[in-house]
């Protein structure tokens, strides 16, 4: 497991004053407290967290695997408007852009992938009629109306790949994350996009989810071509999914990202839940950057009380903002950027300066590590800080216990890879 030994490496970069990563809280803590210098400030580039959530969009909940039709949600009913409306609540109250990883096949009003007999158990005779009504425009609309704080990402049409009615996993790429064949990938990529013309959802989006998580990191056998670079030639930045089911992640550069032709790719680590888990307030610790979820885990049996659920992943999610060692991102754009700073920024401290070194983050393919980042600060009392290299957009501190958590958003100068931001107390 690729991302453990990462969080065991943080812990050690961590003691040694450099950086913290997201292991256990009691390990943070001990391990912090050991780095402590004696004037009791520690700077730190804190982990962002984005929550990703899998298989949304389908209308029918249930579970077909067992007659050659997907898995879809597994859970006893239908999905509604209220299940969209879950994803931007919890994106409200948190300030975040949760990840919708969207399968569009039930949202096929024009019954296009009759021209894509694989994307379908139906195959050339296609007919989504049963999941065309009002439903597709009210989620629509709330998809629309809330861009802020909902992220629409590509995940597939029907996730599986058919051949004479029966599936194999998966949709992008086989077992063995070998690419499905590139004409094929692309029409599926035409179609996605298609689909949402239909319901005048935009364009394709920019992050990119695999079904089944079968994926290959770089090209596969018999193509010139990665998956990640087809996604990237349309305009795709950043794929998610987890390490420990992706070939070749061995491959990866940074523990937990990587670039793959230019495209980020993001460690997913482990869920919290099973994908089929309905009506269950989460709990437990956090195991990377990604909190990575199934969409009935945010929902209830009883549509009305979603904002139940929600408010569990609310409860769950929030102190990690809260903390010194990570943050809630607030949307994937920012998450990307802040994941380099963490992972490649080296941050050092002087008797009155943090000194920031870009060196190895100026190294990633553009535009990564190019934008802000967000500097945390814990002290004894009260700081104010000033910089000639690097501005300082925001600046917002807290009383912690004994201690005064300063945060501190920091927009990099062009050019400079190196910066310094000196600290002084506050009068007061
Ligand atoms: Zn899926």
């Amino acid at each position: 497991m690729t991302h453990r030994r990462e969080f065991l490496n943080d812990v050690a970069r961590m003691a040694a004053g450099v950086a913290l990563g997201a292991a256990g809280a009691s390990r943070v803590r001990g391990a912090e407290r050991k780095a402590m210098p004696r004037d009791g400030l520690t700077a730190v580039i804190p982990m962002p967290l984005q929550v990703v959530i899998d298989d949304v969009g389908w209308w029918s909940g249930e579970d077909g695997s067992e007659r050659q039709e997907p898995y879809r949600t597994g859970i006893d009913r239908r999905h509604v408007p209220a299940d969209y409306h879950a994803i931007v609540e919890l994106g409200r109250a948190l300030g975040i852009r949760p990840q919708a990883a969207t399968v569009l096949c039930e949202w096929d009003k024009e019954n296009i992938l009759r021209t894509l007999p694989e994307s379908t158990w139906m195959g050339a005779e296609w007919d989504n009629r049963r999941w065309v009504g009002p439903w597709l425009e009210e989620a629509a609309d709330i998809i629309r109306r809330n861009q802020a704080h909902y992220e629409l990402t590509i995940h597939g049409l029907g996730h599986e790949h058919w051949t004479n009615g029966r599936y194999t996993r998966a949709e992008w790429a086989d077992e063995s994350g070998t690419m499905r064949p590139r004409e094929q990938v692309e029409a599926h990529l035409d179609a996605f996009e298609a689909i949402l013309a239909q319901h005048r959802l935009g364009g394709l989006p920019r992050s990119f989810v695999p079904t089944a998580f079968r994926h290959r990191f770089g090209p596969t056998d018999g193509h010139a071509v990665s998956m990640a670079e087809v996604l990237g030639s349309r305009g795709v930045t950043y794929i998610n999914t987890p390490f420990a089911s992706m070939a070749n992640a061995d491959a990866v550069q940074h523990g937990v990202f990587g670039f793959d032709a230019g495209v980020m790719t993001v460690d997913r680590g482990d869920d919290l839940l099973d994908w089929d888990v309905i009506g269950q307030v989460p709990g437990g610790p956090l195991n990377g950057p990604t909190c990575g979820l199934h969409w009935p885990n945010l929902l209830h049996p009883d549509p009305e009380r979603n904002p139940e659920i929600v408010a569990g992943w609310v409860a769950l999610l929030a102190p990690y903002d809260d903390r010194a060692d990570t943050m809630l991102a607030s949307d994937s754009v920012l998450f990307q950027h802040q994941l380099a700073h963490h992972v490649c920024t080296r941050v050092a401290r002087s008797a009155d300066a943090i000194d920031l070194d870009f060196r190895e983050t100026v190294r990633l393919p553009g535009p990564v590590g190019e934008g802000g980042l967000t500097l945390k600060v814990r002290s004894a009392s009260a700081l104010g800080f000033s910089s000639d290299t690097v501005e300082i957009a925001t600046s917002a501190s807290r009383r912690a216990g004994d201690e005064v958590l300063h945060t501190l958003r920091l927009e990099r100068r062009p050019g400079l890879e190196r910066a310094r931001v000196r600290f002084a107390p506050t009068p007061g």
